[in-house]
């Protein structure tokens, strides 16, 4: 073997060296997110508990106080400001907060967060996004940058575009005392009387354009 085949042979085993290391390290972060996350064991994180994700699940704030913007959301994640008095966990917490031009990571994307049903397949099966809707805060680009983020997970998880929901897809049934509360009417701004419309197929139709 000459030096040149040596080279060649290296470089074929480096890069599978370099392919099976790959599996080690934290996936990469989609543009434009600020990685922020709840310390591992505090809070929603208190308990490990992986997730593999199949779902993506739109959610909007309701938050409509000044400065309630996805900085400050992740911040009261981070600090355990947001309690889950019905859950198991204790706290609340989700993936990704998305406002008009910044976008928070608060838990890993392969660990499950409290954000859609209790116990059920909302909460164990997806990613969780909430959409900041404080004043001031423009509509318009807060959807577009959620749309982007939405695309870049579908395609870093192998997600199909029908499993992308608004959070009103899941029933929510509370953990402590097993009340049916139903379907919530979540992202309001995105759901027409309550139910999928035109403004969800638009919604659709815009992350399909990044895909
Ligand atoms: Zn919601």
């Amino acid at each position: 073997m000459n030096f040149r085949q040596k080279i060649a042979r290296f470089g074929l085993a480096s890069t599978f060296l370099l392919a099976s290391c790959a599996d080690l390290t934290p996936r990469s972060t989609a543009p434009g997110v600020t990685v922020d996350l709840v310390p591992r064991g505090k809070y929603v994180r208190r308990i490990h508990r992986p997730m593999t994700p199949r779902y993506i699940t739109i959610h909007a704030t309701e938050n409509r106080s000044r400065g309630a913007g996805a900085w400050s959301h992740a911040q009261m994640l981070k600090t355990g400001a947001l309690k889950g008095r019905h859950n198991a966990i204790g706290y609340v917490g989700w993936h990704f907060t998305v406002d008009d031009h910044s976008t928070y990571q608060s838990l890993p994307t392969n660990e499950r967060g409290e954000h859609a049903d209790y116990d059920g397949p909302g909460n164990r099966t997806s990613i969780g996004i909430e959409m900041c809707e404080n004043r001031g805060n423009d509509r318009a680009r807060t959807l577009d940058r959620t749309a982007r983020l939405v695309a870049w997970l579908m395609k870093e998880h192998n997600i199909p575009l029908s499993h992308i929901v608004p959070h009103q897809h899941w029933r929510m049934i509370r953990h402590d005392d097993r009340r049916d509360l139903g379907h919530k009417n979540c992202p309001h701004f995105l759901l027409d009387r309550g139910r999928l419309g035109p403004k969800w197929q638009a919604f659709l139709a815009r992350i399909r354009s990044y895909l």
